[in-house]
């Protein structure tokens, strides 16, 4: 009898236990193991903001499913507080820690799915980077009064929500952004978003450095001293690949193919470890985010079983929600020779104005008439502009402009931006 394949899968969040659920599904007599360096699995760090201002109470709140529901429902086995520590791929041999001792385990095919992490420092004060156990620790000194303002260092997705998020809390947030915020934007949507943070009493200081804290408890920065009582770090994430010798790209992200195969063809990676290929581009990007992980995360498991993949589409999706203000982009978002964009600004975000202010948005399409991105922001739904705008990339604008989209005065406008945007865009080229 034929030995059963033996897949073992690092790390035990978003890409590991979807590549372990669909291996699952699709080979049930395939051993699976995953192993995980924490006490638990399955959790949502994209949830981590939301604890300081309370929306979140407890770890119960963040934590999807236990080892033991995982395994009953899914299939695979987890160990956890099992830290796998070095791959020795000549053997197939993973060796990891478990309760003082190294262990191995051997595979015909390895996942790699151990996600990235914050860099973290010491200063003389306290200080916070987004990880539930911190973030939670923090909230219990705002509940006790121990932090009144804070400094924010980093303005990305994370810093932005975290900003908000404090001030919620009533703690006053300063945000410290070594170049400019919202890195990867336009111009426009960054200035929109600084005024509606300003309007929200957050200060920003961008091309500013973060020097450390002095002696006497004070933020140092390139322009000057931030007095506050805490900081929190959302300065970017680092992938944890320490453990394997592979090709990777120059942050330390394992590179993969459009399959998730890295340069062992009996390992796969996944995750905010890996470094996957643009769809439009051709190009590595690093873009460590849920939504990659979970759909690399199948990829990963159908490839490593054999499957023909129909690859990972990365195209850089991205919303968030800031308060009432919201923004979102899909696809390529920068003007050039072979491309062009229209930019449309509805004074109204619906009919009735049931929703206050302007949505913008900023479509580019190629000089042929195909869609290439789009940008959203403002205070309608960024959501479903993205969600559409990304289905529709790569075909031409009449797709959009000929869309049935549906409309009700308190949701929206009679003739939606994006529509509105790919007319005029349309015209545009039909001219030049
Ligand atoms: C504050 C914040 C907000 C976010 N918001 C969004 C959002 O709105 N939308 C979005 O799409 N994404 C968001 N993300 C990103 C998203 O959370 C991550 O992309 C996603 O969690 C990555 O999943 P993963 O499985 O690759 O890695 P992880 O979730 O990091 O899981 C990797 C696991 O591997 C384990 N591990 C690591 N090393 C080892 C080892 N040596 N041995 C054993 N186990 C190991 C780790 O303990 C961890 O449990 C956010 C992230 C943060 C921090």
């Amino acid at each position: 009898m034929r030995d059963r394949l033996k897949i073992v899968i690092i790390g035990g969040d978003a890409a590991g236990l979807s590549a372990g659920a669909q291996i699952k599904r699709l080979s049930p007599e395939t051993e699976v193991t995953v192993l995980e360096r924490k006490n638990y699995i399955s959790y949502s760090n994209c949830s981590i903001p939301y604890i300081l201002s309370g929306k979140i109470a407890s770890m119960q709140d963040i934590i999807h499913l236990t080892p033991e529901v995982y395994t009953a429902t899914r299939g695979p086995e987890v160990i956890i507080a099992a830290e796998v520590i070095k791959i020795n791929s000549s053997q197939k041999i993973v060796l990891f820690k478990k309760g003082g001792n190294v262990e191995k385990i051997h595979y015909d095919r390895l996942i790699i799915a151990s996600g990235a992490s914050y860099a973290e420092a010491s200063y003389s004060l306290p200080s916070f980077v987004p990880v539930p156990e911190q973030f939670f620790n923090a909230k219990k000194m705002i509940d006790d009064g121990g932090i009144k303002k804070a400094l924010v260092i980093g303005g990305g997705f994370a810093g932005l929500e975290t900003a908000l998020e404090l001030q919620e809390a009533g703690v006053g947030a300063v945000i410290l952004e070594g170049e400019r915020i919202l890195p990867g934007y336009s111009d426009d949507l960054r200035t929109d978003t600084l005024a509606y943070l300003s309007d929200r009493n957050i200060e920003i200081y961008e091309n500013t450095l973060f020097h450390g804290v002095s002696q006497d408890g004070k933020a140092r920065t390139s322009k000057g001293v931030v007095e506050c009582d805490a900081l929190f770090v959302c300065t970017g994430v680092l992938p944890n690949t320490d453990f394997i010798d592979i090709a990777k790209v120059k942050n330390g992200a394992i590179k993969v193919n459009y399959r998730m195969q890295t340069s062992d063809e009996h390992i796969f990676a996944a995750g905010d470890c890996a470094s996957y290929i643009n769809t439009q581009t051709g190009l590595n990007e690093y873009r460590p985010m849920g939504t990659y992980a979970n759909r690399a995360g199948v990829i990963a498991g159908e490839s490593a079983l054999g499957f023909a993949s129909r690859g990972l589409k990365v195209f850089g999706s991205q919303v968030l929600k800031l308060g009432e203000f919201q923004i979102g982009r899909t696809g390529i978002t920068r003007s050039s020779e072979e491309i062009i964009s229209e930019k449309y600004t509805s004074h109204k975000a619906s009919a009735l104005d049931a929703i206050a202010g302007e949505v913008n948005v900023r479509l580019f399409s190629s000089r042929k008439g195909i869609i290439k991105g789009c940008e959203f922001w403002g205070h309608g739904d960024a959501l479903r502009r993205i969600y559409l705008l990304a289905a529709l990339l790569e075909t031409p604008l009449s797709s959009l402009i000929d869309a049935d989209l549906p409309y009700s005065p308190l949701l929206s406008n009679v003739k939606d931006v994006i529509q509105v945007a790919a007319l005029r865009l349309n015209s545009k080229i039909a001219v030049i």
